[in-house]
């Protein structure tokens, strides 16, 4: 499969078309940021990582019935996905409190959420990603009633599903990020599912083992991602 034109370059991943009409690369960059682009670094072999742990992770998600955008890996650092229509919003599911919920509501950091709480955020780095609710995916058009329905309900899937795959393996899923698009007449989930979109913690230490890693300077941050990978069981070499 080639390489063809440059579609665009987010913060962490670069899209391409391909030979192939419908199918894109995606490629995972060293690029890590963090407070909507205003931390940036690069970080060694975080590409690979990320694009050998969302691989994974997607094929582990169509196993248990998730319609995904992943076709295949195609390098260390490249895989081949389907070209969705984007859905402008991330879809946020919560089990522990931290980051920004904390902040924006005084709720103590670490407290178990039961039953889990879901957030919408509109993907707008200029106005800091701000969170909405249905009415206003459904009068600004982004998506329709049922689409929102599916993302609600496919989300929290996706949480049943990891949160277990994470607590065999001794960690906690605290909170994660989705976002899904249009493919043929359905939603596919989309993007990414890697520890710089989530938080992880270790199950007995509470030790981060995510981008938090990155955001609040404590060091050794692919480390811990490979350290997750390792424990679920992703082949990095
Ligand atoms: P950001 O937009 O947050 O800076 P990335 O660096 O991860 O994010 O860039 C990836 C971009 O590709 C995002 O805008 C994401 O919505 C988009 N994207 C993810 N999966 C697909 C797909 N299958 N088809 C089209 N675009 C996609
Ligand atoms: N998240 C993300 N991209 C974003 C915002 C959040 O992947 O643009 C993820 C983040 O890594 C965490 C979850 O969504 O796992 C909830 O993030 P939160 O709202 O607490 O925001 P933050 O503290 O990261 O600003």
């Amino acid at each position: 499969m080639q390489r063809g034109e440059h579609l665009y370059a987010g913060k962490a991943k670069s899209v391409y078309l391909t030979d192939v009409p419908n199918l894109l690369i995606m490629h995972f960059r060293n690029d890590t940021s963090a407070f909507d682009g205003e931390k940036v670094a690069q970080l060694e072999r975080k590409g690979m990582v990320n694009n050998k742990f969302n691989a994974f992770i997607m094929q582990k998600l169509e196993e248990q019935g998730i319609k995904t955008h992943f076709e295949k890996l195609l390098t260390e650092d490249e895989s081949v996905v389907k070209r969705l229509e984007m859905i402008p919003v991330e879809c946020v599911v919560r089990n522990i409190a931290t980051g920004s919920l904390c902040k924006r509501l005084g709720i103590t950091d670490g407290i178990d959420l039961n039953p889990p709480v879901f957030e919408f955020f509109l993907k707008d780095d200029a106005r800091h990603d701000p969170m909405v609710n249905e009415y206003h995916i459904r009068s600004f058009g982004w998506a329709e009633d049922r689409e929102i329905e599916f993302m609600k309900t496919t989300t929290f899937k996706v949480n049943d599903i990891l949160q277990g795959l994470f607590m065999q393996h001794g960690m906690l899923l605290v909170d994660f990020k989705l976002e899904f698009g249009r493919y043929q007449g359905e939603l596919l989930l989309g993007d990414e599912f890697t520890p710089d979109g989530c938080r992880i913690w270790d199950a007995t230490t509470r030790e981060k083992l995510d981008k938090d890693r990155f955001r609040r300077n404590l060091g050794g941050v692919v480390e811990a991602y490979e350290e997750v990978a390792h424990r679920i069981g992703v082949h990095l070499d």
